[in-house]
């Protein structure tokens, strides 16, 4: 089939006056950014919708593929065009039809006559196009409410315009509609779906992990590094900045008692991530958190954790059931990255019975035997920083 372009409908219409253009800029340089590998796409945006063209056909069965993945997008329809003549029209109505799958499904056509001298008026049109085509799928039914196929003609003067799909877009905002956060990006299931949900509400991402060699190996900061990558396909570079963390981990083992020694890692991260944020002007930091999952995810541990600092901690899964939080991360391609089986700084270093309800002073007593400033500043400086999606790489391959 040979589509003319393709008209791609807003998500969230509410937005409203300077917000909506801004939306539409970023939805627009998003487009660009994911195809920059297509170079003919041209984007025409307009106040409540957007066209895509291109001079290759290629490129567009390409787009067809790929913009389900773009924030900020409700949903797109690939449209046909042919000329006012009533062959042309019935031709391109059936090579729609060809390529959808029609067996027994419900059917109807629309017709917007926008050129009032076209020949035939709207009714006659209608009953025209929809006959034929009915005579060639015999198995189609016609239903005027809510068919499954609704094949919508647009008369216009210079052309007939044609459309059947509607392909359903990944909603949300647009990337970088809604700030910069710096997302704790460890190697487990959770966290790549907690960064996935922000990007959604349009939130670009730094990300920053926390790697303890050699107790944590180098395939598992490739794991992460994996995760990072995947999290770009989204629409936008990710950058991961991974902390060496080996000597605080040590120096944690040494001063803090066992049983909250998760908790004032914990909480050390949380400075970490603090700093790393202030330095790249991101204003939140989100983390993969579902309350009672393990010991330091109480609301008691989570509570001693926050307590170093007033930057807002966006933890979207807060509320989610493993299996649910699982669901996704099959629908976004993390979870077979996360289920390798690398060990998790964490997880080596946590003792046999945390508390699972430490008591943010006794927390507190405990660490003011130890200034980790210092261990904390060289940790922030020493950082390595690692862009996503790499150069030259098709940032989609691996997905489709
Ligand atoms: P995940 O599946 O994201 O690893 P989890 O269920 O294993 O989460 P925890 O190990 O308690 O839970 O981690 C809670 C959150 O702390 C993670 O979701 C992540 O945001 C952050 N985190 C844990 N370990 C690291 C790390 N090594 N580097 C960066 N962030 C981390
Ligand atoms: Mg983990």
């Amino acid at each position: 089939m040979k589509w003319e372009k393709i008209l791609v409908r807003y998500g969230e219409l509410s937005t409203k006056g300077k917000n909506r253009k801004q939306f539409i800029n970023h939805l627009r340089n998003n487009i660009k950014f994911s195809f920059v590998d297509l170079p003919n796409i041209k984007v025409h945006a307009e106040r409540d919708r957007m066209f895509l063209t291109s001079s290759d056909d290629e490129e567009i069965q390409e787009l067809i593929k790929r913009l389900p993945k773009i924030f900020g997008i409700q949903s797109f329809s690939p449209v046909a065009s042919c000329t006012q003549d009533i062959e042309d029209i019935q031709k391109t109505a059936l090579e729609i039809m060809e390529s959808l799958d029609t067996e027994d499904k419900t059917f109807r056509v629309t017709v917007k006559r926008t050129d009032k001298r076209f020949s035939m008026d709207t009714y006659e049109l209608q009953t025209t196009v929809a006959s034929n085509v009915l005579r060639n799928y015999p198995s189609l039914k016609v239903q005027m409410k809510k068919p499954e196929i609704d094949l919508r003609i647009e008369v216009l003067a210079d052309a007939v315009y044609m459309m059947a799909q509607v392909i359903p877009g990944a909603g949300g905002m647009p990337l970088g509609s809604n700030g910069r956060s710096l997302l704790m990006l460890s190697g487990g299931i959770d966290s790549p779906v907690a960064g996935y949900m922000l990007m959604k509400r349009g939130v670009r991402l730094d990300a920053i992990h926390f790697h303890s060699p050699p107790f944590t190996s180098e395939r598992s900061k490739e794991k992460v590094m994996d995760l990072a990558n995947q999290l770009s396909h989204f629409g936008a570079t990710v950058r991961l900045h991974v902390i060496p963390f080996t000597e605080i981990q040590q120096s944690i083992q040494a001063q803090i008692p066992d049983n909250v020694s998760m908790t004032t890692t914990r909480r050390i991260m949380m400075k970490i991530a603090d700093q790393v944020r202030l330095e790249i002007g991101a204003l939140g930091i989100v983390t993969g958190e579902s309350l009672g999952q393990v010991a330091s995810q109480t609301l008691e541990s989570l509570t001693a954790i926050n307590a170093v600092t007033s930057t807002p901690i966006f933890r979207p899964l807060i509320s989610m059931d493993k299996l649910d939080i699982i669901d996704i991360a099959r629908e976004i391609g993390t979870y077979d990255t996360s289920i390798l089986p690398y060990e998790d700084c964490c997880t080596i270093f946590t003792p046999s019975c945390p508390k699972t309800k430490p008591k943010l002073e006794k927390v507190e007593f405990y660490e003011s035997f130890k200034d980790f400033d210092e261990l904390i500043k060289e940790a922030v400086e020493n950082r390595e920083v690692i862009s996503f999606p790499k150069k030259k790489e098709n940032a989609f391959e691996e997905l489709l």
